[in-house]
């Protein structure tokens, strides 16, 4: 078969690949149909990510149908429609008993990281039972690609850990794919103003037909002073971090308001300052953490009622053979005006 290997740092190849097999009787072939590119297979591209080695296939988002399974499989069957999550888990271990299945004992991120990934015509999914998730024959398979990682991790790590309530006001730092889903998701619960706050105007002007109801542009605005215009001096309620450098986790430090909540999304290379000794008297709740997965069949609900249209997201498409082009395309995402590309087998 077809995949997209990692090569070392810069490098990356369109090659054959052995097509993977059955190793363990609770594995699960999937025929893959549709995938997508995330900002970490960027990153390991780069070298951020020393875990990845040379000849790994990248991807860990996708939609496809069941080719295979293992003889303790019992949740599917070959033909079977599956949407496969980022996280692997077994469910049975003591972090999974808690949904902390991104602390699977024998899981967590693992896909297009330590073992083969999405970016192939077939994968292998350990755990298939607990780590696929069965979909209607009918349902959107676009929008289902949105579901594998970004809007679980903008709802769970950004939404939920922000404790999101109905009336705040809530800042969403960085407009990627990953704000965007928080932007999407926080509007479960109502927030009565959402700051979309980024660098590149046209992510701005795409996040308020997303329904952000202000936009403020770094470079350009001095953001903590209109957000503290905004909020006639509190500050926001809930600031979300969804980039991953220290000016934009010292932003949300300074715009959250007493008894606030700062949701940090981002993945960190570097530390932050962390400036306690004025957060301290402010009641702030500060969280951080790894996507779970653990509400992706409320996610699936949520997209099969029709409240929420993650496909929106979608920008550029392409064919899986069309690859590199993806990756082109993703990788100068300011320039392309992409947001997330959606590649089809
Ligand atoms: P992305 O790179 O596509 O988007 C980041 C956005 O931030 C871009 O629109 C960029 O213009 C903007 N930006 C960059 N510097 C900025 C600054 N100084 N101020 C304001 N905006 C700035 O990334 P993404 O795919 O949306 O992911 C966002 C983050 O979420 C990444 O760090 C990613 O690794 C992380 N992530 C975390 C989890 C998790 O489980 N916690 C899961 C997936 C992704
Ligand atoms: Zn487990």
């Amino acid at each position: 078969m077809k995949a997209l290997v990692y090569q070392g740092p810069g490098k990356k190849d369109w090659i054959e690949k052995p097509k993977p097999e059955i190793e363990k009787p609770t594995d699960v072939i999937v025929k893959v149909t549709k995938t997508t590119i995330c900002g970490t297979d960027l990153h390991i591209l780069k070298g951020d990510v020393p875990a990845v080695t040379e000849g790994r296939i990248l991807g860990h988002e996708g939609v496809g149908i069941v080719e295979a399974v293992g003889d303790a499989v019992a949740n599917f069957k070959p033909g079977d429609a599956v949407l496969i999550s980022c996280v692997t888990s077994c469910g049975k271990c003591a972090n999974c008993k808690r949904q902390l299945y991104a602390h699977c004992d024998d899981g967590g991120w693992i896909l297009g990281h330590l073992i083969d990934g999405t970016q192939a015509e077939y994968v292998r999914i350990p755990h298939g039972d607990n780590s696929l998730y069965p979909i209607p024959a009918d349902a959107d398979e676009e929008a289902l690609v949105m579901l594998s990682d970004i809007m679980p991790t903008g709802f769970e790590i950004g939404v939920q850990y922000g404790h999101v309530k109905p009336g705040d006001t809530i800042a969403i730092v960085g407009a990627g794919p990953v704000g965007m889903s928080v932007l999407l998701t926080a509007q479960f619960y109502s927030p009565g103003r959402i700051v979309m706050i980024d660098m590149d105007p046209n992510r701005l002007e795409v996040a308020k037909t997303f329904g952000a109801t202000h936009t403020l542009q770094v470079g350009k605005d001095d953001i903590v002073a209109e957000i503290m215009t905004l909020t006639d001096g509190l500050g926001v309620d809930v600031a979300i971090e969804a980039v991953g450098v220290p000016a934009t986790f010292d932003t949300c430090q300074k715009i959250v308001s007493a008894g606030g909540s700062i949701a940090n999304v981002g993945v960190h290379g570097k530390s932050v300052e962390l400036h306690i000794e004025e957060l301290w008297i402010k009641n702030i709740n500060i969280s951080m953490g790894l996507v779970n997965t653990n509400t992706t069949p409320m996610l699936l609900k949520t997209l099969q009622t029709g409240k929420v249209n993650p496909a929106e997201l979608i920008t550029h498409r392409f064919k899986l053979d069309e690859i590199l082009d993806a990756y082109e395309v993703f990788g100068n995402a300011a320039r392309e005006k992409a947001m997330k590309v959606l590649i089809s087998a």
